[in-house]
This record gives C-alpha cells, sequence and structure tokens, in this order.
C-alpha cells in the first residue's frame, strides 16, 4: 500500500491549514498579513488559537499588520535536521517581532545567517508556495 501525505512538496513539509488558521493563510494567499485580535479585550495573539489567553474570550477577528518589524531571536541551524534540508544548511530560523507586538517564526530571504543580529530591522515578503499556501517570510526592511 502506497501512501501519499497531502502537506509535502517535494521533500519539504508544509503547513497544513486548519479551521482556527484558515484566516492566516487566506489573508497570506491575498497578500495581507492578519493576525487573530480578541474582540473581547484587544489582544493580538499568534499562533492562533480559539479561546483568548488574556481574558478567556472565544470571540476574535484579524487584524491587518504593516508587515514591518525586527528580528527579535534567531537560531543558526548546521546540521540538517530532516533529509529535505540535507543541502540547505547552515539556515537561520528567526523569531519576527512585528511592530505591533505579536511574534512570527519565519526565514529571512537576502540575509546570510553570518549577518543576522538582534534588532535588525525586517518587513514581511509574500512567498507563494502552493495555491494554497503563501508562506510569510521576511527580508531587510527598506
Ligand atoms: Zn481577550
Amino acid at each position: 500500500m502506497t501512501s501519499e501525505a497531502p502537506n509535502i512538496l517535494g521533500e519539504l513539509l508544509l503547513p497544513v491549514p486548519e479551521p482556527d488558521n484558515q484566516p492566516y493563510w487566506d489573508a497570506l494567499r491575498a497578500g495581507e498579513l492578519r493576525i487573530q485580535r480578541c474582540a473581547s479585550c484587544g489582544e493580538l495573539r499568534h499562533p492562533p488559537q480559539p479561546m483568548c489567553p488574556r481574558c478567556g474570550s472565544f470571540e476574535h477577528g484579524w487584524s491587518l499588520m504593516s508587515g514591518r518589524g525586527e528580528v527579535f531571536s534567531y537560531v543558526v541551524a548546521h546540521q540538517p535536521v530532516h533529509p529535505a534540508l540535507r543541502d540547505k544548511t547552515p539556515f537561520a530560523t528567526v523569531l519576527v517581532q512585528l511592530e505591533e507586538g505579536p511574534r512570527l517564526a519565519s526565514n529571512l530571504v537576502g540575509v546570510e545567517p553570518g549577518e543576522i543580529e538582534i534588532g535588525l530591522p525586517v518587513e514581511v515578503v509574500f512567498h507563494p508556495v502552493t495555491e494554497e499556501i503563501t508562506l510569510a517570510l521576511f527580508r531587510r526592511a527598506k
């Protein structure tokens, strides 16, 4: 019996949208970075989740972000932790703090791992991978 996981493009694992985060992926596909905002207390939260961790409300909307932020933290991987990453090391995973506050784990484009520093100003770039999935990557802010 053979089976093919629907979330694999080539060998790379892709996110699988779920009801709680489908609006996030829909916005990225439309070229917008939207973050879940509690309709009761206004708290922005990411990753998306059903209930506000601050006030417990289940009501929420999706706020448009500027796409600007800075590198809050990062790690450079030198060992491939998955066969698909065999020829891609070293690569960096960054934690971007948006100017509105939430933090997103992502990757930088056009910045070598050795050039990354805490506080580096960045801006979002929309990277379509499939018809369904567009990733929010970041580049040096202009
Ligand atoms: Zn709340």
